[in-house]
């Protein structure tokens, strides 16, 4: 199928016409041939190459009733990602080549985007013996990012390994950073609100202490680290602090820590709102002014990217009283949205900024080839169309997911995905995600 995309901006740029054919970026320019070809009006619309998302839970095997690939993948291409980094600590944990393997053909079998397996670190996330790398490495899932993400890699001379054994193959360690001795029975972030509540706090310290150790680490091993889900000003400053010594250090951002902020616990000055678990996260909420460095970290490039850490729960673990709330929210469609209203404008990002953040950083970090272009003749059609003008108001029903825990339920976002084509096909045409493709292991189609 050949596809003309009418009248669209490339990155925020002047009008243009899009052809695809045969998976790639055909032409661009205007008076394309459109003869035989299917065409998009793209009038008003804004192309991006397709979001990838390095944090991502999928919940299978193990909590089909959370959340499936099949699931998490429509959620994905309906929120513009054409990839997604799937997290390790399912059930059985993904700590063989067996389970990644098995995660990267459900993926493939989903066909709406594609699913990079992360492996653990540590056999079953225990924190006490080095997992299978290589051979999750050489598997047929060809995994570069190793994280015990839920839980943090603690043990100092584990993580030294960790880092000296994925160096050999370019890989990378993603630290969850939580001290746990200091976030024992922590319920919140520590500070004026949990002191106010009266509920056990995880102070900024124990993310801030890990990031410090590990950056050191990775500097003397010379590997790569990435840090998953930056909450803390604090934990900015050892970032830029480490980069400016030339340490290989990346780091992401979650949606949620740029907008949301831990008042929300006490129920941000509506007393009936207060204690609702969708606001419960790990880290947890911030202060505004952590929300606020983070978005200036976005912006300046000391955080790399947006990641989402979609975390999708089933409603007894998440409509309970919230204590015994599993922490985690939903983020895969609304990341893009949240991302636009906090950064996109004056003294912000604009949209190339936003391409580097959610598209092309992630892919380079993830190492996915076939990610993170530019339209442009010859590079992947692996790209997604928004609507900038569009509002939408978020309903916790109407997303793809299996689960229904947002906490955005009921604002208005602005921007809305119109479409999304993974290597020449359409996963999503006018906001809705059009069937299946069928894809071989090498990614060609081979039926549609
Ligand atoms: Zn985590």
């Amino acid at each position: 199928m050949t596809y003309v995309i009418h009248d669209v901006s490339i990155l925020g740029g002047p009008p243009t016409d899009i052809a695809i054919r045969d998976g790639l970026v055909a032409g661009v320019g205007t008076g394309l041939d459109r003869a035989g070809a299917e065409v998009i009006d793209g009038t008003g619309l804004v192309a991006l190459p397709g979001l990838v998302d390095l944090h991502t839970h999928l919940r299978e095997p193990g909590r089909e009733d959370a959340e499936t690939v099949l699931t998490g993948s429509r959620a994905a291409a309906l929120g513009g990602y054409t990839a997604v980094c799937a997290m390790a600590n399912t059930s059985p944990v993904a700590d063989t080549a067996g389970v990644v393997e098995q995660v990267f053909r459900l993926g493939r079998e989903a066909g709406l985007v594609d699913v990079q397996p992360i492996g653990a670190v540590t056999v079953g996330l225990a924190g006490e013996a080095l997992a299978e790398l290589g051979t999750m490495a050489t598997s047929a899932a060809r995994v570069r990012i190793f994280s015990d993400d839920g839980h943090c890699v603690a043990d100092p001379r584990l993580m030294r390994r960790a880092l000296e054994y994925v160096k050999a193959f370019d890989g990378v360690i993603a630290q969850h950073a939580e001290e746990p001795r200091l976030t024992a029975g922590a319920q919140m972030h520590e500070g004026e609100v949990s002191a106010q509540l009266g509920l056990p706090g995880w102070p900024a310290v124990a993310e801030e202490a890990v990031i410090a150790r590990d950056a050191l680490l990775a500097g003397h091993v010379g590997a790569r680290l990435h840090v998953c889900h930056v909450s803390t000003a604090g934990s900015v400053e050892i970032i830029r602090w480490a980069k400016a010594r030339g340490i290989r250090i990346t780091a992401e951002v979650t949606p949620h820590h740029l907008l949301l902020t831990d008042d929300l616990v006490a129920g941000s000055g509506d007393q009936e709102r207060a204690y609702d678990p969708v606001f419960k996260v790990n880290p947890p909420l911030r202060t505004a002014a952590d929300a606020a460095a983070l978005r200036a970290a976005l912006v300046e490039g000391v955080i790399d990217i947006v990641a989402t850490d979609h975390a999708p729960h089933a409603v007894e673990d998440k409509e309970c009283e919230w204590e015994y709330a599993r922490p985690g929210m939903l983020g895969l469609q609304t990341a893009l949205s949240v991302v636009v209203r906090e950064c996109l404008g004056e003294g912000g990002l604009d949209w190339n900024g936003i391409a580097e953040r959610m598209s092309r950083a992630p892919a380079r970090i993830a190492g996915l080839d076939d990610h993170g272009h530019d339209p442009a003749p010859g590079a992947p059609a692996t790209l997604t169309l928004v609507d900038p003008a569009a509002r939408w108001p978020v309903d916790p029903g109407e997303l793809a997911s299996k689960a229904r825990n947002t906490p955005y339920a009921g604002m208005e976002l602005p921007v809305r995905v119109v479409a999304t084509f993974l290597r020449g096909v359409p996963t999503v045409l006018d906001g809705k995600v059009v069937g299946a493709p069928i894809t071989a292991m090498d990614g060609k189609l081979v039926g549609a």
